[in-house]
This record gives structure tokens, C-alpha cells and sequence, in this order.
């Protein structure tokens, strides 16, 4: 019997169901609700419907499929267009169903294709990635990204329910593996301090029994965080404890150019400088810093830029950032490792000295 977590959140409350393979489950909702003569369309991309086409046609029959071009740059207003307009020439009315089947980039994008699709109807979160299973998927953020920044148009719309199925895990590329595990340390330092220390002391790995119950703590973790702010409006605490490490992440990631780090390497980064900032504001010491980036290190992933980036830049990025309000953003630091607080009004010269302590110049 697979498993399920219930987010709650009222009218939009939904479940998570966790299981090796859940080909049966996904078949029978679809097929549910294309005997009752709703239509049902599956968004996914180009990688995921080659490598699990047998997948997807066990699972949607020949429903009619959109298949984006695998990477973050389908994350745009121009590939947004083209999913609302495949909604339309696939016929589907208010009662129509979205599948997004694949990762963040396809969650994302779907998500919010049906979020403004006859002003909203319902979808479901198929995540094929590590990092979608254990963060995206979940949580009900959708968007696309805009020339000025990450994922800077969108909306939350919570989906019908998320299908976890880890079996999928077997075929992703180990870089993209590594890139879901950031998120996975990002919960752990957020609020897991004894899964940070499981995971120091022993890496996840592809095809590591944890693995089904470690996603499940990190679906658990983020649940939590959604029912208690699901639109991220508390000051503190809430649900904008998952941006650990985001914000230097993303200025990374705008500043390089979408694509030239993945979104997990530069959260992995992210997380080190965090880190960093956090030891200079005095709330952790040395010691932890080096725990962190030996954790992130020994799960394959960046601890530094790899080549220097300027600091004038990366502050700029960070200004533009959609949580920043004039001037710097409030940044979400480390209290020690498995606890983390937002903290606004922080000093330039201190998150400075952090980029400047990652490798930027
Ligand atoms: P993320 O989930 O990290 O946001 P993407 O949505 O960009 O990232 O997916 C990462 C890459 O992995 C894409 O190239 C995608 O096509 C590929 N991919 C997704 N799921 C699988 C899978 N189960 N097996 C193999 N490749 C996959
Ligand atoms: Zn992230």
C-alpha cells in the first residue's frame, strides 16, 4: 500500500502519495476521470517522455502529451504561451486535468499553465527529480522566469495531489540527483538537525534505501511550513525558511545566466554562503561552517563559484531579488545547523564578506 501525507489547507488541502511505483494509482485517477468525460493533457519534457515514454502511456493511455524542452530556459512567457495553447487545441474545458510529469522546470511550468488556464482548473504534480520530489512538487508555488529575474510571474495554485514515485530516481542523471540533494540539505539545516547529521556522516545516494524516507521527512518539513504560511506572508519563521541558501542561489543563477550552474548547484553554494553570513553575524561558529560545506562537498555538489563573479553583481542581483524590499533582501540564516530564523536589516559589508568568502572578487 503506497503511503500518503495529507497537506492541509482547508478547500485546497490535498494528498502526497509516496510508493516505489505508482503506476496503478495515476492510471486509475486518470482514467477515472476520462471515463466521467473530462479531458486530461499531460505537460512534460522532451528527456522524460523518451526515457519514460512506457511510463507515460501506461499512465495517460494516448491523452494527448506536451513535451517542453528539457532545462530551465521552458521556464519562460514564450513556452508558457505554447502550454495554454496546447490546453486549448487539446479541447480541455473547467473540467479539465493537468499532469505535469517531470521536474521542477515541468511542475513549475504546468502549474501555473493551469493556474491561468480558464482562470484556473485542477492539476496533478508527477515529479520525476530528486529535487522536485523533495521540494517543488509540494507547496503549490508555480511561474515562469522573467529577463529580470527567476521565477518573477506566477501564482500559487496548490495541485489535486502529488504522486512520489521514487522508482523514477533510477534514471536520472547523478548531476541532477546531486542538485535535488541541495534541497534535501537545505530542510535538513532548516529544521532536521538529526538528518543533517545522518547525512553528513553518510551521503545520499541514488540507490540508497533511505532514500524513500528521507523524501518523505522532506515532504513532511515542507508540508508543515505550507500549512502554517501558505503565501508566505509571516514575517518570520514560516514558509520562508525553505529560502535557505535561495537567495545568494539565485543571484548566482541570474548572474551567470540561467543553465550554467543548476538550480541545486547554486543553492548548494547558496547554502555555504549562508552559512558563512550566518558565522559573520556571530550566530554560528567556524566549525559549523566547515560541517556544512563538507556536507554539500561530499554530496558532489559546488561549495564555491567556480569562477569569480563580481561581488557589484551578485548585490545588484540580490537587490532585484522579488523578496528584496529597498535595497537588500531579508536573508535566511543559520542559528546553528538545523535551525534557521529570518533576519532583515542585515549589513551589505557582511553579505559582501560572504560572497567574497565563496570565491567572488
Ligand atoms: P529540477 O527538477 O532540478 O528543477 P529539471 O526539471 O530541469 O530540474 O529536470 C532536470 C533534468 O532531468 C532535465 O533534463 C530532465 O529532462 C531530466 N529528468 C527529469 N526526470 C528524469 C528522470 N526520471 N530520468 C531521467 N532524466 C530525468
Ligand atoms: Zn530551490
Amino acid at each position: 500500500m503506497p503511503e500518503i501525507l495529507k497537506v492541509s489547507l482547508g478547500d485546497r488541502s490535498y494528498p502526497i502519495m509516496f510508493g516505489e511505483d505508482l503506476t496503478p494509482q495515476v492510471h486509475a485517477i486518470a482514467a477515472e476521470l476520462q471515463f466521467g468525460g473530462k479531458k486530461v493533457a499531460v505537460i512534460t519534457d522532451q528527456n522524460v517522455a523518451k526515457i519514460q515514454g512506457a511510463s507515460l502511456k501506461a499512465l495517460f493511455g494516448d491523452a494527448p502529451v506536451h513535451a517542453v524542452a528539457p532545462g530551465e530556459a521552458s521556464k519562460s512567457v514564450a513556452e508558457f504561451g505554447r502550454a495554454l495553447d496546447f490546453l486549448a487545441a487539446s479541447g480541455l474545458d473547467r473540467t479539465g486535468v493537468v499532469f505535469a510529469v517531470g521536474g521542477g522546470v515541468v511542475g513549475d511550468l504546468a502549474g501555473f499553465a493551469a493556474a491561468s488556464y480558464l482562470r484556473g482548473i485542477y492539476y496533478y504534480q508527477v515529479p520525476t527529480t530528486l529535487l522536485a520530489m523533495v521540494d517543488s512538487s509540494v507547496g503549490g508555488k508555480t511561474g515562469i522566469n522573467l529577463k529580470a529575474g527567476k521565477n518573477l510571474a506566477g501564482a500559487f495554485h496548490q495541485p489535486h495531489g502529488v504522486f512520489i514515485a521514487t522508482g523514477y530516481l533510477k534514471t536520472l542523471p547523478q548531476r541532477e540527483f546531486a542538485a535535488g540533494a541541495a534541497e534535501v540539505l537545505k530542510t535538513a539545516l532548516l529544521g532536521e538537525p538529526k538528518l543533517f547529521s545522518q547525512l553528513e556522516k553518510s551521503p545520499l545516494t541514488p540507490d540508497d534505501p533511505r532514500t524513500s524516507q528521507v523524501v518523505r521527512r522532506c515532504c513532511e518539513v515542507k508540508a508543515s511550513l505550507v500549512e502554517s504560511d501558505e503565501r508566505e506572508n509571516a514575517g518570520d519563521g514560516g514558509r520562508a525558511l525553505l529560502n535557505l541558501g535561495h537567495t545568494f542561489g539565485h543571484a548566482i543563477e541570474q548572474v551567470t545566466g540561467y543553465g550554467a550552474y543548476l538550480h541545486g548547484e547554486a543553492v548548494a553554494i547558496g547554502l555555504c554562503a549562508a552559512a558563512r553570513l550566518s558565522r559573520e553575524l556571530g550566530l554560528i561558529d567556524k566549525g559549523d561552517v566547515a560541517r556544512v560545506e563538507s556536507a554539500v562537498a561530499a554530496h558532489g555538489l559546488p561549495t564555491k563559484v567556480r569562477e569569480p563573479l563580481a561581488i557589484s553583481e551578485v548585490m545588484a542581483a540580490m537587490a532585484r531579488d522579488k523578496k528584496a524590499r529597498a535595497g537588500l533582501p531579508r536573508f535566511v540564516v543559520l542559528r546553528s545547523l538545523g535551525d534557521a530564523a529570518v533576519r532583515g536589516g542585515v549589513a551589505p559589508e557582511a553579505v559582501e564578506g560572504a560572497w567574497r568568502e565563496i570565491g567572488c572578487a
